[in-house]
């Protein structure tokens, strides 16, 4: 029975020690799960309270098991009120200790003072709840002992709290952690064994041979044990869970499952570079809007994860790849030199070139890639990303599927845009916008049947600047809404003064950006501006393209058909370089098709000139017109018309022109008046 005795005891003594040990482990793990430079104060208070709740029941559920060990019995009217009590000042003193231990510069006295909260309440637990479980032994109080005993469980905490400073910031595990949970665990182990050894328990020490257990002392103390495992579980799951679950919900990309723009930060904090060189990738796909515009979301989501596979796939053993949101990705690549950066950027064009099969639709998208160097362009993050973005943008301007790496240039470039998109606020203001007009050549009969209006800016300084130029930033910054206002009222005005001085009566058109579309009231500004000027509505025509057409097509079709039924005509510009399925061409009212520029200019080739035939065809079946825009020479003349296309626009008929020459112009042409 002895040697049972003596068995249970070491048993429980080895059991509560662990226990002490994984308390504080648990403890001082949750105290470091928020780095002090990132969480609120609120956050870290709750970690921290979370932390000393746990270290209190470990102490609790340590002090149950010693007490156990050593044979004592309970009196059964133990009182509970206090034994709450005793927890709550032992959690108290534990958050104050804690709290000082992490604070940002430690000091002597910090050390100290926090050793002597967390050695107090260590202590105050155990003797407020040597008194609350009314032992019924008799205990000796010995003094010396038992102020060894606390002085031991001081120190110790102090010696465990100077090491928080190594560990406070790392979530994960940290060998440093592990000691200082060790000391802890002795300061809360040494409290009671040396007390009770102190002390002097009556019915013998943790030394001794004590008395064995019963049995319901075995069933209660198992259960103790396992619902102080339990806690810790569930402490430890709620720190997995805000570490792997919430962490990757922050700080990754749910449809890519790339890591995002936060996973990006933390990366170059983190990991990427640190002095060494390498390279930024900024990639952009080129026209995504349009084949979410007309395919749906559904499939341009799809179309993302594709393209995030085949970046994965593209990139080297050690680069990394995130997405920034929308249609934007960037590649980290430590350790590359110019030239296997370009390298990459070809390989990443060819991936991407090749067509994308998704839910039946071939698809075929291109990229355009900026890459930037380290340290020639910076060293950080934001460094890095701007003059790949710039990089990005020379590649788009410069005609897409492309890329480039930044040089000092392209900075030239971007400030010039910045400087213009200042101006362009104040443009409309000191009417430096002009209306230019490019006629409509009927080949066939020799007339002009239409003239296009477009728009050009006077720069004080720039002199004139080109649409290409200034559309997309007044498009981004919205200035195309005003700009596109006082385009109709102008146009109007000028056609009908050509009506009435009888130099032309023919349909002028204007381009419609997608802005314009956004706004409720484009119906109610052409209709203003109709009525101010007093023009018929049929010289009157807008151009919209084809992804206008198929963005919220059932708005945009009703917005439509509501101008076309005023009178107004619409053209449907750059035809066959957007995305629409021509199944829904039929549903869209448009009066004729523009056949765009570029299968013109390369009409010599088989495949150009079949799609020019097609289109033509279309036309013809669905009873519209077609325009062939950037008509240069006779031989495409020539092949337009074989082809059944009679209307042309281009330098070869005329270049737009101001109003003062265009009424030369036309008496040169004999105008249909
Ligand atoms: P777009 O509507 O397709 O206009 C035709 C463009 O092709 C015009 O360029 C015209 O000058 C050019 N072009 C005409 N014939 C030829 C040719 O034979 N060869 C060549 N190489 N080019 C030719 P522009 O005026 O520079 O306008 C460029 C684009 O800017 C326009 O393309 C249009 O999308 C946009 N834009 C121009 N004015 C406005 C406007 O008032 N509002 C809006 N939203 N966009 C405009
Ligand atoms: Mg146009
Ligand atoms: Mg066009």
């Amino acid at each position: 029975m002895d040697h049972m005795g003596i068995h249970y005891n070491i048993w429980i003594m080895l059991l509560s020690f662990g226990l002490s040990i994984l308390a504080s482990y648990s403890a001082l793990n949750l105290i470091s799960q928020v780095p002090s430079s990132t969480a609120s104060p609120r956050t870290r208070r709750l970690w921290l309270l979370l932390g000393a709740c746990v270290l209190e029941i470990g102490i609790w559920a340590m002090h149950y098991a010693g007490i156990l060990a050593s044979g004592l019995q309970f009196d059964g009217r133990s009182n509970t009120g206090m034994a709450i009590l005793s927890m709550v000042i032992g959690t108290a003193f534990c958050y104050f200790g804690l709290s000082i231990s992490l604070g940002k510069r430690m000091t002597f006295l910090r050390w100290t003072g926090s050793g002597i909260l967390l050695g107090a309440g260590i202590s105050a637990m155990y003797y407020a709840g040597r008194s609350w479980i009314k032992l019924d032994a008799q205990t000796d109080y010995n003094l010396p002992g038992q102020s060894i005993s606390v002085m031991i469980a001081i120190i110790a905490s102090s010696m465990s709290i100077m090491l928080i400073g190594r560990f406070k910031d790392s979530p994960g595990f940290n060998r440093w952690k592990l000691y200082s949970a060790l000391l802890l665990g002795t300061a809360i182990t040494s409290v009671h064994y040396m007390s009770t050894g102190a002390g002097g328990v009556a019915h013998g020490s943790w030394l001794g041979p004590g008395p064995s257990l019963v049995q319901s002392d075995v069933i209660l103390l198992t259960g103790v044990s396992l619902v102080t495992l339990f806690m810790f579980g569930i402490t430890g799951g709620a720190v997995f869970l805000d570490r792997h679950l919430l962490e990757r919900m922050a700080y990754h990309d749910p449809l890519t499952g790339l890591p995002n723009r936060h996973g990006l930060e933390r990366y170059f904090k983190d990991r990427f570079l640190r002095g060494r060189p390498g390279a930024v990738f900024f990639i952009d796909l080129d026209r995504f809007k349009s084949i979410n515009d007309t395919l749906g979301h559904d499939i341009g989501d799809m179309l993302l994860q594709e393209v995030a596979s085949r970046l994965l796939q593209s990139v080297s053993s050690r680069g990394k790849v995130f997405r920034l949101g929308g249609d934007e990705f960037l590649i980290a690549e430590p350790g590359f030199s110019p030239d296997e950066a370009a390298e990459e950027a070809k390989r990443i064009l060819q991936e991407i070139k090749k067509s994308f099969r998704i839910q039946d639709n071939d698809l075929y998208v291109t990229a355009s890639v900026g890459i930037s160097m380290a340290p020639a362009h910076g060293t950080d993050r934001s460094s890095l990303m701007k003059a790949a973005d710039t990089a990005l943008y020379s590649s788009k301007d410069s005609g897409k599927n492309k890329f480039s790496i930044f040089d000092s240039e392209m900075n030239r470039h971007q400030l010039r845009r910045m400087s213009l998109e200042k101006d362009l606020r104040k443009a409309l203001a000191q009417s430096e916008f002009m209306v230019v007009y490019q006629p409509k050549w009927d080949s066939l009969m020799n007339v002009t049947v239409g003239l296009e209006a477009l728009l050009r800016w006077r720069h004080p300084e720039h002199g004139i600047i080109s649409p290409a130029e200034f559309i997309p930033i007044a498009e981004e910054t919205g200035l195309i809404v005003p700009i596109t206002y006082w385009m109709l009222h102008e146009v109007c005005s000028q056609n009908l003064l050509w009506h009435k001085e009888g130099v032309a009566s023919v349909a002028v058109s204007i381009n419609m950006s997608a802005r314009m579309f956004e706004t409720e009231d484009l119906y109610e500004v052409v209709v203003d501006a109709l009525s101010r000027s007093g023009l018929d509505p049929q010289y009157l025509e807008l151009e919209i393209t084809e992804s206008i057409a198929m963005n919220n097509m059932e708005e945009t079709v009703a917005q439509l058909s509501k101008l076309r039924r005023l009178g107004v005509r619409v053209s449907l510009d750059d035809f066959g370089t957007g995305f629409s399925s021509l199944g829904n061409l039929d549903e869209i009212p448009v009066n004729t098709l523009k056949i765009d520029q570029v299968f013109i200019k390369k009409s010599k080739m088989h495949s150009k000139k079949a799609i020019i035939s097609n289109i033509i065809a279309i036309a013809s079946n669905l009873d519209m017109e077609v325009v062939a825009e950037g008509v240069e020479t006779p031989e495409q003349i020539e092949l337009l018309q074989s082809l059944g296309c009679r209307v042309m626009q281009g330098y070869y008929y005329g270049r737009p022109m101001p109003v003062h020459e265009l009424g030369q112009w036309f008496t040169e042409n004999s105008a249909a008046v």
